[in-house]
């Protein structure tokens, strides 16, 4: 491949080695490796605080970084200012120009950068479409909705054909019902572009219905990258179990039993897969609500790991029942789809509850991988 094709075949894509941020003396970011792929959705996800817009910015040149290098479609950008970066960014307040019709609001960039008069108008209108507002070239800024704005705002960054758009909670200030439609048409608009989104939200469920991949920040630094359904299933920190979705979490002890895995905690055994750990460790067990099956008898129950408790709260949520049931001193998060010829157990009621070994995940304490037990490499070296 020449560098021609190269480059051609990385636009878009976006390198950031090791990067820092720090002020006086907080560490906004700590020090963070991500690639992003050209075309990709990647959602940068964390509570408020973790250093998301921090990354974003040192992304679009509006901060330099104190370490580390960031590249974009190859080429290192690090000291380039942010109006040479092909990036373009979209914050949660609009920050239109509230003097301006929307016309004049999408093309003043494409006039700075020295636009033809026809090929901004031509422009304008493609955009328009492309965010669901044609024909509203003349609108005041000051007569839109909120969800108009939005779209006007999202119309003035992708006029200048960024080959990346940097995303800062966008949605954030729109209500709930808006939000969730324009999560979908945010989605619809990067397939049709086909350029790489960088999003960032605190809202785990906003990310897991737009990105392609989620970068979890906590404290800033990355907890884990991966794809939606992949992070969801395998958290691999107790950061990520809990900050993705709802989940159970057992802390016990790591031991074996007839060359089986087993977490012991203070109330039973379960069963677990195959993975990195050592024996004697303390560790997590996670398991999803919706994993865990409830019935009447354990018999009829066909996991590893079964046990019998109490309902203490059983609750209608629309298309399921949610269950708190009690084993020992530990409690289970349970959802089952609705049955409609069966009814839901009740509190007070003994059922049998459990889960598969597969369907549980063991979070260490953040520790490079060690030996991995169940595969006869088993190691009780501590
Ligand atoms: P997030 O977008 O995830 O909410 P930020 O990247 O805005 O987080 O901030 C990360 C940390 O850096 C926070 O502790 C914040 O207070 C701090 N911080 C961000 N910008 C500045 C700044 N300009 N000066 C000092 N501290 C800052
Ligand atoms: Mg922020």
């Amino acid at each position: 491949m020449t560098s021609q094709q190269l480059k051609m075949t990385d636009s878009g894509s976006v390198q950031i080695e090791g990067i820092r941020k720090e002020y006086d003396d907080v560490i906004a970011v700590d020090t963070i490796d991500l690639e992003i792929h050209s075309g990709e959705f990647l959602t940068l996800l964390g509570p408020s605080g973790c250093g998301k817009s921090t990354t974003l910015r040192m992304i679009s040149g509006l901060e330099t970084p104190t370490q580390g290098q960031v590249y974009i479609s190859g080429d290192k950008v690090t000291a380039q200012a942010a109006n040479k970066r092909n990036t373009s960014m979209v914050f949660q307040e609009w920050a239109l120009f509230p003097h301006m019709t929307v016309e004049e609001n999408i093309s003043f960039g494409l006039e700075m950068d020295g636009v033809s008069k026809d090929e901004r108008q031509k422009r304008v209108t493609e955009a328009l479409e492309l965010v669901q507002l044609p024909g509203y070239h003349d609108r005041n800024a000051t007569e839109l909705s909120g969800g108009q704005k939005q779209r006007v705002a999202m119309a003035r960054a992708i006029v200048r054909e960024p080959d990346v758009l940097l995303l800062d909670e966008p949605l954030a200030s729109l209500d709930r019902k808006l939000r969730q439609h324009m999560q979908v048409e945010l989605k619809t608009i990067q397939e049709e572009l086909g350029i790489t989104f960088i999003y960032v939200t605190h809202d785990q469920e906003e990310a897991l219905t737009m990105s392609d991949r989620i970068a979890v920040m906590n404290d800033g630094k990355i907890e884990q990258v991966g794809e939606t359904a992949d992070l969801y299933n395998h958290p691999e920190t107790k950061f990520v179990a809990t900050f993705l979705g709802e989940t159970n979490l057992f802390e016990g002890t790591l031991r074996s039993m007839d060359s089986r895995p087993t977490v012991e905690t203070d109330s039973f055994e379960v069963i677990v897969d195959e993975h990195g750990g050592r024996l004697g460790e303390t560790v997590a067990v996670t398991v999803r609500p919706e994993y865990v099956e409830i019935s009447s008898t354990e018999e009829s129950l066909n996991v590893e790991n079964t046990w019998t408790g109490t309902v203490i709260e059983s609750v209608y949520k629309g298309s399921i029942q949610k269950y708190v049931v009690t084993v020992g001193t530990e409690e289970l998060q349970i959802e089952r789809q609705l049955d409609k010829n069966a009814n839901p157990f009740k509190e007070g009621d003994e059922v049998a509850v459990g889960f598969s070994a597969s369907s549980c995940e063991i979070l260490g304490n953040n520790s490079p991988q060690q030996e991995s037990i169940g595969n006869k490499t088993t190691s009780t070296s501590d």
